[in-house]
């Protein structure tokens, strides 16, 4: 289906088995301990059909939960809504010029996909080049079943993100602000990263999985080394990003990592993302769910609990900006 794109392609095995339990629970200890008690379901390994070839054979060093108690910021108003508008607030204007601890820092936020791609498959499906192979322009990005676009749920993720840390004196730049029919490509988007001179990029998305495939995970830059593909420098801090983004997103969501990816660390590692070959800065990808869920659906439709995404992913980015 038009969901296969980019970033749907069976991922990289990971290279390394690091156990990023010691990392999270380092980080969030409290909110390992909150998820880690909640029973775990049967039944966990869904048929991934969109993430075909990960490493699900992997030790999961931990059970993510899928239990039901993960109810927290439901906003059920809004969950039916076909065509939501972002209620982030917009800080922009009040954000203290040149103060706050991010101050002199930025950070380039990257909604996934973009509304218009539904409207523009044949400008979306151009390839381009991405280093190791060519790949599609962009692509439409998922919805849940009643219709929130994925699209949709990444920018209002970004606005908000992009309040919290404007109020912390970071620069923030969004590579689309629902401002173009559609895209952009995946390799602008990671060039604007580039050309902004990031400190850190997060490249926002949802999953579209199968029922019963649950959690959030972050995908970090495999080492590349191809055409305009060299990843070597940004492999590390990436994956440093990345830890911290997945231990507070764990602490302030109470989100478990992906059960169906990634082997519970939450973690996965892919050398096939134009979006992430292309950088020259550390950059990371997360699926904060899985939109074809129920259960998650009801999370990634809240207003709530986007906030509370927002905050996680952002409070990531801001340890990872004052290390
Ligand atoms: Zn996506």
């Amino acid at each position: 289906m038009s969901y296969v794109g980019p970033d749907f392609d069976p991922p990289q095995p990971r290279r390394s088995r690091r156990p990023l339990t010691v990392a999270l629970a380092a980080l969030v200890p409290g909110a390992l301990f909150g998820w880690l008690v909640y029973e775990t379901v049967g039944g966990t390994g869904g048929d991934a059909k969109e993430t075909a070839g990960a490493p699900a054979s992997s030790s999961a060093p931990v059970s993510p939960t899928v239990s039901e108690p993960r109810t927290a910021g439901h906003d059920s108003a809004e969950q039916p809504s076909p065509t939501p508008h972002t209620t982030a607030p917009d800080t922009t204007k009040s954000a203290p010029v040149g103060s706050g601890p991010l101050r002199g820092k930025v950070v380039v936020i990257d909604p996934g996909h973009n509304p218009g791609n539904f409207k523009n498959t044949a400008a979306i499906n151009r390839k381009v080049n991405i280093g190791t192979n060519s790949k599609e322009c962009d692509t439409t990005g998922t919805a849940t079943n009643s219709g929130y676009e994925e699209a949709r749920f990444t920018l209002d993720v970004a606005h908000r993100m992009r309040a919290i840390l404007q109020r912390q004196g970071a620069t923030v730049k969004l590579t689309q602000d629902g401002d173009r029919p559609y895209g952009p490509c995946v390799d602008k988007r990671a060039r604007i990263g580039n050309e902004a001179h990031a400190d850190a990029v997060v490249s926002i998305h949802a999953d579209g999985s199968a029922v019963g495939n649950r959690g959030f995970h972050v995908i970090l830059p495999g080492s590349v080394h191809a055409g305009a593909a060299d990843t070597r420098a940004i492999v590390a801090p990436s994956r440093e990003l990345g830890e911290r983004v997945a231990g507070t997103f764990v602490r302030v969501t109470g989100s478990a990592p992906s059960n169906y990816i990634g082997g519970g660390t939450g973690l996965v590692t892919r050398t096939d993302l134009g979006g992430l070959n292309l950088s020259t800065v550390p950059k990371v990808f997360i699926e904060c769910g899985n939109m074809r869920d129920s259960n998650d659906a009801a999370l990634l439709t809240s207003g709530a609990w986007r906030q509370k995404a927002a905050q996680g992913i952002s409070d990531g980015v801001a340890s990872f900006l004052k290390k």
